[in-house]
């Protein structure tokens, strides 16, 4: 189905949000995507997402909201905080950016809204290991009513990945045809190291796990 529509994608490079592009060229007529800049340590990743972009012919924006990675420093933002390996018992681990989400979608559909875009796509997903609040499904249909009201819109959050697995995931960019290039191009690693990345950081380990799962899964069929 081809929703004949056109569509923001909120866009970082990573694994997710790559497939979220991929996705959303395949069932768009028009595809944009913003790339949100908050101080996180690893302006790399913005290089990444731009290079995507425009190997795809996308449309490429990038916004500058560092004002949250001031108002609430992380381990991705302040240097002087070391990443939590596992997550705390009873805690967000300290990678969470509190309103992150929020923010960045609020943004993008004032952006969106300035260029008669009301569809977005963002690549949150609840069977994420942080079980970050602002992933949930309950909180993006909470806020795409709230940005209805707020604009007197009809917004539509697309979240593709809010049911899948990092192996569900590995999964659809195959799907997409994009498997090679997110396995390669994209950048996931908390310590800002392509494709395959450090391999310790949490999202390393996320990301080879389910690739490591995908692959039997694949090759047991
Ligand atoms: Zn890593």
């Amino acid at each position: 189905m081809k929703y004949q529509n056109a569509v923001l994608v909120c866009f970082s490079g990573g694994q997710d949000s790559t497939t979220c592009l991929f996705w959303a060229l395949k069932h768009f007529s028009q595809v944009e995507a913003v790339c949100f800049t908050y101080g996180q340590k690893h302006s790399l990743e913005i290089e990444v997402a731009r290079k995507i972009a425009e190997d795809a012919s996308v449309p490429f924006y990038l916004l500058d909201v560092s004002l949250i990675g001031q108002l609430a420093p992380s381990s991705l933002t302040d240097s002087s905080i070391e990443i939590d390996k596992e997550k705390p018992a009873g805690n967000y681990p300290n990678t969470f950016v509190p309103g992150r989400n929020m923010v960045f979608l609020t943004f993008a559909a004032i952006m969106a809204r300035s260029k008669n875009i009301f569809h977005l796509v963002t690549g949150v997903s609840e069977a994420d290991y942080s079980g970050y609040p602002d992933c949930r499904d309950t909180f993006i249909r909470s806020l795409n009513v709230t940005l209805n009201l707020a604009m007197d819109e009809q917004f539509v959050l697309h979240t593709p990945l809010m049911n899948r697995d990092k192996s569900e995931v590995w999964e659809l960019s195959d799907q997409l045809g994009v498997f090679d290039l997110v396995r390669t191009q994209t950048l996931t690693c908390y310590n800002g190291v392509i494709a395959g990345g450090c391999g310790e950081c949490p999202a390393c380990k996320l990301r080879r796990d389910g690739l490591d799962t995908y692959l039997k899964r694949k090759n047991n069929q």
